[in-house]
């Protein structure tokens, strides 16, 4: 089992969740909300290898966390893994849109002169800023598009800018997801659970749940489930490859 993003820290039970995340997936990517949540998250999950905490500061709380940009920008160099980051254009954080903005740009804009990093991105409402600032600072890495919720229109974009997109189970069950989804290239397909925000029958999806997506990607695919959980293998080995990460 793979899970490319999680909040794994803000389970009720994570510690009770910890051992068996490590020792069902063979890889975990847990995203934080801020970077003091990475340092204090790095700390607890560092014995368990198949989990690695990725450094973010969620554009939600961009205004709270506006005081640990500092800690967010001098830290990239230290990590193989930036997330969540992005920009939330939704009317509920317009007050914030301006200093959301500023943070991710100065983020990506580090991202690149460490060299490239992957990037777990929140891009609702804004995916038109975020593919311009990365066509900005196009040595920034790899971007994972996670949860994509935008046009088809900017959908085409963001593939034809080699964007990887992240699906959760919650995504692909709705009409919309699965419509978005049947466009993206079989290449640029990643599983994440975006538990425990991403629910279903009110339950949070768990980081062994993210490779459920695989059943509907086979109906949508039209392919067998097995040769989809190879294609899915497949495109995360890419991912480590081109950044040269190793887990
Ligand atoms: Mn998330």
């Amino acid at each position: 089992m793979i899970d490319l993003h999680t909040h794994l820290d803000l389970y009720p039970n994570a510690l009770d969740i910890l051992d068996r995340v490590n020792r069902e997936n063979l890889f975990t990517l847990a995203v934080t909300t801020s970077p003091r949540a990475w340092v204090a998250t790095s700390k607890v999950f560092k014995r368990h290898n198949n989990i690695k905490v990725a450094l973010g500061l969620h554009p939600e709380v961009a205004d709270q966390k506006f005081n640990e940009l500092e800690l967010l920008l001098s830290s990239i160099h230290k990590v193989d893994f930036v997330g969540e980051v992005g920009i939330d254009g939704s009317a509920r954080y317009s007050k914030t849109l301006s200093k959301q903005e500023l943070i991710f740009e100065s983020t990506i804009r580090e991202c690149e002169k460490a060299g490239g990093r992957i990037i777990s991105i929140h891009s609702r409402g804004a995916v038109s800023k975020i593919l311009s600032s990365i066509r900005t600072y196009k040595n920034c890495g790899t971007p994972i598009l996670h949860w994509f919720s935008g046009s088809v229109e900017e959908l085409t974009t963001a593939i034809r800018m080699k964007c990887y997109f992240s699906v959760n189970p919650v995504m692909i069950s709705s009409e919309k997801g699965k419509e978005l989804i049947s466009r993206i290239p079989y290449n640029l397909v990643l599983p994440e659970s975006d538990g425990p925000f991403a629910k279903l029958a009110g339950r949070p999806v768990m980081p062994w749940e993210a490779m459920n997506i695989c059943s509907d990607l086979s109906r949508i695919w039209q392919m067998p489930i097995e040769l989809v959980k190879n294609i899915i293998e497949q495109n995360f080995k890419k991912l480590l490859q081109e950044m040269q990460v190793i887990v």
